[in-house]
């Protein structure tokens, strides 16, 4: 059994992970989306010019991984090119966190995975259509999640790597079981269930078994404030680096950004 020092020397021994925010946009509406600020979002986003990327990559060459992430990553144009860069300054692991929706067209997996990227992590949250849209509120996005899983599944024999994230609120929390066989039935490597951390629509909403959202009386009585470590969403283009477990692009529970920094490229 694994003991908490252990567990805390292992995170204290992880080498670097360099987050890169590049999706200004998503192709998704998630009701607990820890980016609310669609608009702040943009801003913040936009600015992580190609040169921005660069100088990123540049500056985090030895990390463990570099992932691009935020907003949908696979809206940006450039996303084959960035993977490129990354391959070429040496980076091991390279990984995208998305809601796999584009990777249903399997030749823009292909694409992906021939530049260079080897891990993808992939947001789904339920087994059926019912449950998945009702949390995305995205007609169809259930079916091209589902393809776009299929796709990288097929490029597994070329080294690539399969994970879920999965965000668990009432609705989807008593069929967890259901979701995973269905998610290892469909090839993924590694199923994460994440706990919903308080921000962006899950800090002013709630899912209750009915399927409705409301306020959350908890959330209308206490005033939030920001995380000393954590970037704001909104002003100058951000990346950060880290040292702690993986983070699921939609999740946010395990979203503790230990030992971030924040930081502004050129
Ligand atoms: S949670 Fe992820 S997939 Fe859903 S709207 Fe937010 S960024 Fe898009």
């Amino acid at each position: 059994m694994t003991s908490g020092s252990d567990i805390a020397a292992r995170i204290e021994n992880q080498a670097e992970r360099l987050h890169v925010s590049i999706g200004a946009v998503c192709n998704n509406n998630c009701i607990f989306c820890m980016e609310e600020d669609r608009e702040g979002r943009y801003v913040n986003n936009s600015a992580m010019t190609a040169e921005r990327v660069r100088w990123m990559l540049e500056s985090h060459t030895g990390a463990e991984e570099v992932c691009f992430t935020s907003g949908e990553p696979t809206t940006r144009p450039e996303l084959p090119d960035f993977v490129t860069w990354a391959r070429s300054l040496g980076y091991r692991r390279i990984s995208v966190m998305t809601n796999g929706r584009r990777l249903s067209h399997l030749a823009y997996a292909a694409a992906l995975a021939k530049a260079g990227m080897n891990r993808f992590y992939i947001s789904i949250h339920g087994h059926t259509k019912k449950l998945h849209e009702g949390l995305t509120r995205t007609p169809d996005s259930f079916e091209q999640t589902v393809a776009g899983l299929d796709s990288i599944a097929k490029l597994k024999r070329f080294g690539v790597e399969l994970h879920t994230s999965t965000v668990i609120t009432d609705r989807n929390l008593p069929h967890m079981l259901d979701i995973y066989r269905f998610l290892r039935g469909h090839g993924v490597d590694q199923v994460v269930f994440n706990v919903m951390q308080a921000n962006g629509r899950a800090d002013t909403r709630r899912v209750r078994p009915s399927g409705t959202a409301r306020r959350s009386s908890a959330a209308s009585r206490t005033k939030r404030t920001r995380p000393a470590n954590r970037p704001r969403q909104a002003g100058p283009a951000t990346a950060w680096a880290e040292r702690r477990a993986p983070l699921a692009k939609t999740s946010p529970a395990v979203a503790t950004f230990a030992g971030t920094a924040t930081e502004r490229g050129p």
